[in-house]
C-alpha cells in the first residue's frame, strides 16, 4: 500500500445497496461523517430489478434504481461522503484500520462491512443482458410479474425448490431446469416440489441461451442426455444456482462460514470477531435476503459502531439535529 494519509475516518462503510446506503444514513446523522465505498456494483442488487413492490412505504411500488437513488441522497443530505470503485484490500490488525479503496489506502476507526453478496449467473447469452426484464434472482421480488404466465427456474438446490415453489403460487406453469437428474436440495424441499403440480422437472438439461430482444420471449435448452436442443417460448427466467458473497479481501482476518459468508459473534446484533468491524446485509445473510432486512441490518451495523466509538472515546460531540435518534 502507498503512504498512509494522516487523517482518520470514523467509519467506512463498505457497500452502497440498502444495507450501506442506511448505514450511511445512520452514522451520518449520527455526525459521524461516514465515508462510502460504493463499490463496482453500486447500489447493490435492487439497482439490478426493477419493480420492487414489497418496500413498505411505496403503495404503488418503486423502481429499484429509484430507491437506491432515493436512499443514496437520504445519506448525502447528512453528510456521507461517496468514493466510486473497489476496496481492494484491508489490514483488520492495524489500529485505526487500513483500507486500499481503488489503490488509494484510507485510515478508519470502525468498518461497516455491507458488501452484499452477487447472485451467481449462467453466464449465457442473453443472461444478463435480460436481468431485470424477464430474468431474475428473486422469486419474493418478482413472482407476482408472472401471474398465469409460465416461468423457468435454474438449479436444484434449496433455493430453486424454494424460488420454484413461491413461483407456483402466481405462475400458470413452473419448470425447473436441473443439469444433473437428482436435486442437492434437502429432502423437505425435494418433496414439496415434486409434489407440486404446477412444477415440471426437466432433468439433465441446461440453459444454453435467454431469447429476446428486451424482454424474455424464450430460451435455448439442450439435454445432455439425450442430445437433443430446443427452443422453448417462457415468459421469465429465475436464476437459482446460488449466490457468492462479496468477502475476499477478509479472508483469513474475519471469521466466515464454509460458503464465505461473515459470522456475526452474537445472533440479532451486528458485531463481528474484530472489534470495530460490524457487519449488515447479504454479506451475512444467506436466508432473508431482503432490501428491508438488509435496511434494518444496516441501521443496526451503524448503531453498533457510533456505540462503539462512544466506548473507546472517539465519538465526535453532537451538534444540533444530528445527532442518531
Ligand atoms: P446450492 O445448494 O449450492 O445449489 C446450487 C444449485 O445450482 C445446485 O443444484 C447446482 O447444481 C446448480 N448450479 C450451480 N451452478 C450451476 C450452473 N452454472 N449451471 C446450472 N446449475 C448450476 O445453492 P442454494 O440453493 O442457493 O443454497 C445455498 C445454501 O442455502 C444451501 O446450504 C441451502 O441449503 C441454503 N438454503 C436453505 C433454504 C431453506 O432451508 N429454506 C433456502 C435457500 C437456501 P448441482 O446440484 O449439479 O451442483
Amino acid at each position: 500500500m502507498r503512504d498512509l494519509p494522516s487523517t482518520v475516518e470514523n467509519v467506512v462503510i463498505l457497500g452502497s445497496g440498502c444495507a450501506g446506503l442506511t448505514a450511511a444514513i445512520y452514522a451520518a446523522r449520527a455526525n459521524l461523517e461516514p465515508l462510502v465505498v460504493a463499490g463496482v456494483e453500486a447500489g447493490g442488487q435492487l439497482s439490478l430489478t426493477t419493480d420492487v413492490e414489497n418496500y413498505p412505504g411505496f403503495p404503488e411500488g418503486i423502481l429499484g434504481p429509484e430507491l437506491i437513488e432515493r436512499m443514496r441522497r437520504q445519506a448525502e443530505r447528512f453528510g456521507a461522503r461517496f468514493v466510486a470503485g473497489d476496496a481492494n484490500a484491508v489490514d483488520l490488525s492495524a489500529r485505526p484500520f487500513v483500507i486500499e479503496i481503488e489503490g488509494e489506502p484510507r485510515r478508519t476507526r470502525t468498518l461497516v462491512i455491507c458488501s452484499g453478496a452477487s447472485a451467481r449467473m449462467l453466464d449465457v447469452p442473453g443472461d444478463r443482458r435480460l436481468l431485470g426484464h424477464g430474468v431474475s434472482t428473486c422469486a419474493t421480488c418478482d413472482a407476482a410479474f408472472f401471474r398465469d404466465q409460465e416461468v423457468i427456474v435454474v438449479g436444484g438446490g434449496d433455493s430453486a425448490m424454494e424460488e420454484a415453489l413461491f413461483l407456483a403460487r402466481f405462475a400458470r406453469r413452473v419448470y425447473v431446469v436441473h443439469r444433473r437428474d437428482e436435486l442437492r436440495a434437502s429432502k423437505i424441499m425435494q418433496e414439496r416440489a415434486l409434489s407440486n403440480e404446477k412444477i415440471e422437472f426437466l432433468w439433465n438439461t441446461h440453459l444454453n441461451e435467454v431469447l429476446g430482444e428486451s424482454q424474455v420471449e424464450g430460451v435455448r435448452l439442450w439435454n445432455h442426455e439425450t442430445g437433443s436442443r430446443w427452443d422453448m417460448k417462457i415468459d421469465g427466467v429465475f436464476v437459482a444456482i446460488g449466490h457468492i458473497p462479496n468477502t475476499a479481501i477478509f479472508e483469513n482476518q474475519l471469521e466466515m462460514d464454509a460458503q464465505g459468508y461473515l459470522v456475526p459473534q452474537n445472533p440479532g446484533r451486528s458485531l463481528t470477531d474484530v472489534e470495530g468491524v460490524f457487519v449488515g446485509g447479504d454479506v451475512h445473510d444467506h436466508i432473508y435476503r431482503q432490501a428491508v432486512t438488509a435496511a434494518g441490518a444496516g441501521c443496526r451495523a451503524a448503531m453498533d459502531a457510533e456505540r462503539y466509538l462512544e466506548r473507546i472515546g472517539e465519538a465526535p460531540s453532537p451538534v444540533a439535529g444530528a445527532a442518531s435518534k
